[in-house]
């Protein structure tokens, strides 16, 4: 029998008050030698909407290495299943975790979870998904930790008018007008809808005339985000002047699929702006078949959330002081974003 099935069982009779158990959950933090001698440390239920999404593998690690010594924790995989998650926030509930950090897969999802919360009196930390401005309102116990969609979305479109300005070979056919192909994350999605916005608000306000040739959503996805690439080569080819991805898989999905149409070569060029600075991409920045990208904060989100859904399990009100970041409007916490490129990816961890 494997250790983790005999441990299961051998918990049966204490298994409603242990994690791991359910089937559900990947790890616990929930590590007695740990307790703090004062006393016993808060539980959190952390559902993530999808293991897989690279974003989120950093997000999650940072939520585990920052709840060690502060917080024991039930972390569950949400499998981009909207239904699975609010059965995980039911069984959150049950178990009475004394907070809940959630990031949902549909954002809109957000206010039928904070109700189940506010009913059981459980403060809510959502994550990476903006609920939306009126389910924020419902309850005082809930909280947002991420980033400014539009922020990063000004500074990808920034980036690309940098590089068009410095580069007048960059306008392939001459007539003064920047033709880009745009690959979207998942629609609804704030970062999605702001990101696609915003790049190309910023290459106007740079003075650049812009024809939008392609736009399609790749879902934040890496192999969707070449498929929709190698489409839009099909029907553009060397029309398209530049591409805007959301995220970062995105831009690396149609980095592979212009290598193949014979792009990096000589000098076939085209630039590439994503969102996120993940490894992958890090190395693309590196290599020069990525122009750029924005580091989207997965460290510092996966800690500030730790230590709001902390405070708050602990039933203290969060300052600045409790938490180490700054609460706006007494509801969110915002990450920053920053720009990168070759010249500083040592700034992108
Ligand atoms: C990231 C994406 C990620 C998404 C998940 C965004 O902030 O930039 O890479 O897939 O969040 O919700
Ligand atoms: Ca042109």
């Amino acid at each position: 029998m494997k250790k983790t099935a005999f441990l299961c069982l051998a918990g049966a009779v204490l298994a409603a008050a242990l994690a791991g158990c359910a089937g559900q959950a990947e790890d616990t933090g929930n590590r007695p030698d740990r307790v703090s001698p004062g006393g016993v440390k808060p539980k959190l239920g952390v559902a993530i909407y999808k293991f897989s999404d690279t974003f989120m593998i950093g997000v999650k690690s940072a939520i585990k290495s920052s709840a060690k010594g502060i917080a024991d924790y039930e972390l569950v995989d949400s499998k981009n299943s909207q239904p699975d998650q609010n059965g995980q926030v039911d069984g959150f509930i049950a178990k009475r975790v004394d907070a809940m950090l959630v990031n949902p897969v549909d954002r809109t999802a957000a206010g039928v979870i904070i109700d189940k919360a506010q009913a059981a009196d459980i403060p809510v930390v959502f994550l990476n998904r903006e609920p939306l401005e009126g389910d924020m309102q419902k309850w005082d116990k809930v909280y947002y930790v991420g980033a400014q969609a539009k922020e990063s979305g000004t500074m990808s479109g920034q980036l690309l008018a940098d590089y068009w300005k410095a580069h007048p070979e960059a306008d392939k056919n001459g007539d003064g007008v920047l033709q880009y192909a745009m690959l979207k994350g998942e629609p609804g999605h704030q970062d999605a809808e702001l990101r696609t916005t915003f790049s190309i608000q910023a290459i106007e306000d740079a003075g650049i005339k812009v024809e939008k040739l392609a736009e399609d959503t790749a879902k934040w996805d890496r192999v969707k985000g070449q498929e929709k690439m190698a489409a839009f080569l099909e029907t553009y080819g060397d029309r398209i002047e530049a591409v805007l991805a959301n995220n970062d898989d995105m831009a690396l999905g149609a980095i592979k699929a212009l290598k193949a149409a014979g792009y990096f070569k000589g000098d076939k060029y085209m630039p590439v702006v994503g969102v996120d600075a993940t490894e992958p991409a890090v190395k693309a920045l590196k290599d020069g078949t990525m122009l750029g990208t924005v580091l989207n904060d997965a460290a510092n989100q996966g800690k500030a959330a730790v230590m709001l859904a902390a405070v708050l399990a602990r039933g203290e009100a969060p300052t600045r002081d409790n938490v180490g970041f700054d609460i706006t409007d007494g509801q969110y916490i915002w990450i920053s974003y920053k720009k990168i490129t070759k010249d500083n990816v040592d700034e992108a961890d």
